[in-house]
């Protein structure tokens, strides 16, 4: 077994992993970055919807079970850049009032150990750095910005922007989605939406094209690919003293002076339960026993908007949200979510994932204005990662149900009114944990947590997990630039630690 030394080992190069890298890398540290992914193939198939959604050309040869055991394929990509290779680019902020306590339909969201106003700083610098496209004026959810969005907002097309004024006329307030995309590069690679496709020509802001291309300018940083850390092994003091993994078949160890681990929620977590040793007989970082729990997702359905004699010839289509639903709105003024576009619906993306006959789907596509609902799931100790014989056991007790029908409910309301008479809904399965979080959850409290105020292990002085996994709640918003925010925000106390 080979071993080797570093000052830093960023474990994934994902959103949390890949800006770790880039905020880490002027301090001149030897920092080695082990993803288990290889570069996203630059391939005819990354434009192809027939290719990624009905044939699940990139989704990854592993299997999850759920808590009964019946196994199933996870929509969760290992490629260098992680899941954000795939994403819709949505670099939004979390609302203000998702830092406090709030009553939601379906129980208490509780409040973050830190405040907005903390965070803040930390999404200005992270929205420089993915370079988002935005305008923080047209929404009223919006929290303050200390700064203003690097770039214009991405224009709408000429359907969106019809869309737009009818949504206006209906009596909600339609604002820009704010977007990490670079729209001419994008359509170079082709004419296709940018949400749920590969991306291999940088037209997304994503963890490879910004954190970690950034990261790999300096020659303090290595990244090894096709690298699948096993086990975290510790020493006598409780500080992680290598890090096991594997490369092309062969074993390694890396003894790190800090390690990050950015592995994404749920392979964090199933990466420190795995690590258990006669000292952390119930896996790393989890005195609290609290790793793995906490999991959520958000509750989503698509939402097809049409009338039978307007066609929408939009390419991409997502640039528009609208939140009035997000702060109020449901019964007793309870919160409901976020409404936004998804990337066009084309014919193989309905005919995949809806089963409809080609020419049915075909009808639909060529007409439909295509939404994302999405409302927060609560979090729940029960709701959980776990291993069983090593593999990972995926048990997402979904909460707060009933905020999501009655936002596909509102949502339909305003479309409807807005000229879209025929209104089709369908709920995400749950193989799809897209937006996965909250299996590492920080806080001030050893006890209730199983990271502190910096997301370093309460357990484990020189381990930070740096994900999706430190969120205490899911909010209704895309979770990515949350998490290059609390990123860039921990790099700095790293600088200290390493
Ligand atoms: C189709 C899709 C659309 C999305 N759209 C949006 C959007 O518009 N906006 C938004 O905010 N979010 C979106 N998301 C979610 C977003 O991509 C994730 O929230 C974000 O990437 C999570 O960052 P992370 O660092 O937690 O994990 P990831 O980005 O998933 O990174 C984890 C990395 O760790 C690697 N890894 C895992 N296990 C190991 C191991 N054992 N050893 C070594 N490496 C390992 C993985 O290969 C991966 O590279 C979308 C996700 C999907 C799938």
């Amino acid at each position: 077994m080979a071993e080797t030394e570093a000052d830093i080992v960023i474990i994934g190069s994902g959103m949390g992993g890949a800006t770790m890298a880039a905020a880490l890398a002027p301090t001149g540290r030897q920092i080695v970055i082990l993803e288990r992914g290889d570069h996203m193939p630059d391939v005819p198939e990354t434009r192809d919807a027939k290719a990624i959604f009905a044939d699940g050309r990139f989704r990854p040869d592993e299997v999850w079970e759920t808590p009964d055991g019946t196994p199933f394929n996870p929509g969760n990509f290992y490629f260098v850049g992680g899941n954000s290779k795939m994403y819709g680019a949505v670099l939004i902020r979390y609302r203000a009032e998702d830092f406090e306590e709030r009553q939601h339909l379906g129980g208490s969201s509780p409040a973050w150990p830190i405040s907005y106003a903390a965070l803040e700083p930390w999404y200005q610098m992270a929205e420089e750095m993915y370079r988002v496209r935005g305008d923080a004026t047209q929404d009223p959810s919006e929290p303050h910005h200390s700064g203003t969005y690097p770039y214009p907002s991405l224009l709408d097309e000429p359907a969106i922007a019809e869309t737009r004024r009818r949504l206006r006329k209906a009596g909600v307030t339609p604002s820009s989605l704010p977007l990490g995309v670079d729209i001419d590069r994008w359509l170079e690679g082709g004419h296709t939406p940018w949400d749920g496709h590969p991306d291999t020509n940088g037209g997304k802001m994503d963890a490879e094209s910004v954190g970690l291309a950034e990261a790999l300018r300096h020659p303090n940083v290595t990244l090894l690919r096709n690298t699948r850390v096993n086990r975290l092994e510790t020493a006598s003091d409780a500080r992680i003293a290598r890090v096991h993994f594997t490369q092309d078949g062969d074993s390694h160890a890396i003894k790190p002076k800090v390690t990050i681990l950015s592995a994404g929620a749920v392979n964090s977590a199933a990466l420190l339960l795995a690590s258990a040793n006669d000292n952390f007989p119930n896996g790393l970082a989890n005195r609290s026993d609290m790793v793995g729990r906490r999991f959520m997702n958000h509750n989503c359905s698509a939402l097809l908007a049409l009338h039978p004699f307007r066609r929408n010839h939009s390419v991409y289509q997502k640039t528009l949200q609208f939140n009035d639903f997000y702060l109020g709105g449901g019964p007793d003024g309870a919160p409901l979510g976020n409404v936004q576009l998804l990337g066009k619906i084309t014919t193989p993306i309905l005919t995949s994932q809806a089963k409809l006959p080609r020419p049915v789907a075909a009808w639909l596509a060529a007409r439909s204005v295509d939404w994302y609902v999405m409302s927060e799931d609560l979090p729940s100790r029960d709701s959980r990662v776990t291993l069983r014989n090593g593999r990972i056991v995926l048990d997402w007790k979904r909460s707060n149900w009933q905020a999501h029908e009655a936002l596909v409910v509102k949502t339909k309301e305003v479309l409807r009114k807005a000229g879209f008479p025929i209104l089709l809904s369908k709920a995400f399965d749950r193989r799809t944990p897209s937006h996965q979080c909250g299996t590492t959850v920080f806080g001030a409290d050893r006890a209730s947590s199983v990271l502190n105020l910096h997301c370093r292990a309460h357990d484990h002085p020189n381990l930070f997990v740096v994900d999706a996994g430190f969120l205490p709640t899911s909010a209704a918003v895309n979770p990515a630039l949350t998490i290059a925010a609390m990123a860039l925000r921990v790099a700095e106390h790293v600088k200290e630690a390493a």
